[in-house]
């Protein structure tokens, strides 16, 4: 027996024409480095019908790709509006690629048109020779007579392109299935792979995100969106906040700690979502210069584990409650989110918080152990975690890697284990666990210990080869500035924090930990840097 409701699509033209009306009067806002430009949600359905119909214009009739290489903006906001709601697929072009890299995703994907913000197109136009399928390339706050195009590719303005369009566009109907947007993986091995998300993966996803037990974003709310939107859609926030009314602060190329605090002063946001590094670095600019932050209800903090002992500063110096929480590209990304049972308060409630979180009923999850069987909730059983869902990749776009998806679920290539309420306790990635004479040593629990030391900015952990043991591991420290530390101490600190047998013999001092493009230490470079004998280490 069918049911009688009716099919209703569930499409982000739908998503466009809501938000421009329902909320009309909430407002999406730029930082300048000085002050915030403005739209409302009404005027940004406007521009991004006049973006539609100037991207008609340029040959974009169905499901072409047209990227993005773009900060955080209003225009970039306008196109992850009206490229999806127009039929056509947004490629968020990640700006901190390798240059080969770059060029892959942009001729795997097929992009047509790609839009450019003006400050970035030195980084682009370099490679715009060897993107094959690029044809037009549209700049935004910036001169087109910038771009030194190849033949055959046409460069226009962007504010010119949509001065000649109208602002209304017969958005179509959009089967839900269909492709909406699509973002690279950034991993640091091999090509990256590229996932598209349909438009009901991206409202349902736009749901979950505003619903209680994650986010919790409303019309009451003004998001700082600090995390990339060309990286795993900005945790899908543009589009939680166009569904339910949250204005937005998108703060442009300014991510460093002091302009982040003067867009804090000046805006002050009630939420806001970043990775570790961009808290980290934010807490140490506060602890220098204080700010009052308690406008902020609540930040998220994912991407990498958050360390508990920034967790407790934010909460405990600022007033500002850190929530965690695990995704990945793949997940797009929400996959988990720790907020602790009601029943839980104190220490426990704690506990709950620094885990990776909870599954929302759309996240199903499961660990799975070397030899294959599934590994038990208990709290303690250690598996690679594999998830499914409507939000869940079950493919990469023309790239079959078999070895990500198992049975349909996907690999996440993430080790933890799963209390028997459902919460997540990632201890590694399936290659930077750290074997140790047999024993697994977790390089996230050993970097959130060694960072609770009051002198420690940041701390990463690689497994270094060892005759006796095969590994053990090697800690990278960062000394937050106008402190002093030295290994020693920091290895007495650690005694008592973690087993005896854990505690690591091999330190290193480091001005900065390697990072990937979307900010995640970069491990792979920390052990060809060890490899290369490149660290000055400390033995014991
Ligand atoms: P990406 O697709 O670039 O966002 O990377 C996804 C990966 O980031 C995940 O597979 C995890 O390894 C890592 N990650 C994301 N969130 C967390 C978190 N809260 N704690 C630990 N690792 C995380």
């Amino acid at each position: 027996m069918l049911s009688t409701m009716q099919d209703d699509q569930l499409s982000l033209a739908h998503l466009l024409r809501h938000g421009t009306r329902m909320h009309a009067d909430s407002v999406a806002a730029t930082w300048t480095g000085s002050e915030a430009r403005g739209a409302t949600f009404a005027e940004t359905g406007r521009r991004a019908a006049k973006l539609a119909n100037a991207l008609r214009g340029l040959g974009i009739t169905g499901d072409e790709r047209v990227g993005t290489f773009m900060w955080n903006n209003n225009e970039h906001l306008e196109a992850y509006l009206a490229i999806p709601a127009m039929g056509a697929v947004l490629h968020t072009l990640n700006i901190r690629l390798f240059p080969e890299q770059l060029v892959y995703v942009t001729n795997h994907a097929e992009d047509k048109v790609v839009l450019v913000d003006g400050t970035l197109v030195p980084l682009f136009a370099k490679q715009l020779p060897q993107m094959t399928t690029v044809e037009h390339v549209v700049v935004a706050n910036g001169d087109p007579a910038s771009v030194d195009a190849p033949d055959g590719v046409r460069v226009h303005s962007y504010e010119e392109l949509l001065a000649a369009q109208p602002d209304t566009f017969d958005w179509p109907e959009i089967d839900e299935r269909s492709a909406a947007a699509m973002c690279y993986t950034s991993g640091t091995t091999g090509d990256p792979k590229g996932v598209v998300y349909s438009h009901r993966s991206i409202w349902l996803h736009s749901m979950q995100i505003c619903m209680s037990d994650t986010m919790r974003l409303s019309d009451a709310d003004k998001a700082l969106v600090i995390v990339p939107m060309f990286h795993a859609m900005s945790w899908g926030m543009p589009y939680a906040a166009f569904m339910v009314g949250a204005s937005m602060v998108l703060p442009d190329r300014f991510l460093q700690p002091e302009p982040i605090a003067a867009v804090l002063a000046a805006e002050k946001p009630t939420f806001a979502g970043a990775v570790p590094t961009i808290w980290q670095g934010l807490l140490q600019h506060l602890d220098a210069n204080p700010q009052d932050i308690s406008h902020l209800r609540e930040v998220v903090v994912g991407g990498s584990a958050a360390p508990p002992a920034m967790m407790h500063a934010f909460e405990e110096r600022y007033g500002v409650p850190v929530l965690h929480a695990w995704g990945m590209t793949e997940t797009s990304p929400m996959g988990s989110v720790a907020r602790p049972p009601s029943w839980a308060s104190g220490e426990t409630a704690w506990r709950y918080r620094y885990s990776q979180g909870r599954f929302p009923a759309s996240v199903k999850a499961r660990l799975i152990a070397d030899d294959g069987s599934e590994v038990p909730w208990d709290g303690e059983s250690v598996g690679e975690l594999e998830v499914a869902g409507p939000w869940i990749a079950g493919s990469y776009y023309g790239d079959a890697d078999p070895d990500k998806f198992h049975d349909g679920w996907l690999r996440t290539g993430d080790v933890g284990r799963i209390t028997p309420d459902g919460y997540l306790t990632l201890t590694d990635r399936a290659k930077d666990v750290i074997k140790s004479g047999g024993e697994w040593i977790s390089s996230v629990d050993l970097e959130n210990e060694v960072m609770a030391h009051p002198a420690v900015a940041e701390a990463a952990v690689i497994g270094v080869p060892d005759e006796k043991w095969d590994e053990r591991p090697l800690v990278a420290v960062v000394v937050r500035e106008g402190e002093r530390v030295d290994a020693g101490a920091l290895r007495e600190f650690l005694r008592g924090r973690v087993a005896k047998w854990q505690l690591p013999e091999h330190w290193t001092f480091v001005d900065e930990v390697p990072k990937t493009s979307v900010g995640k230490f970069d491990k792979k470079r920390l052990r060809a840097a060890h490899a290369d004998g490149a660290l000055d280490i400390d033995h014991f």
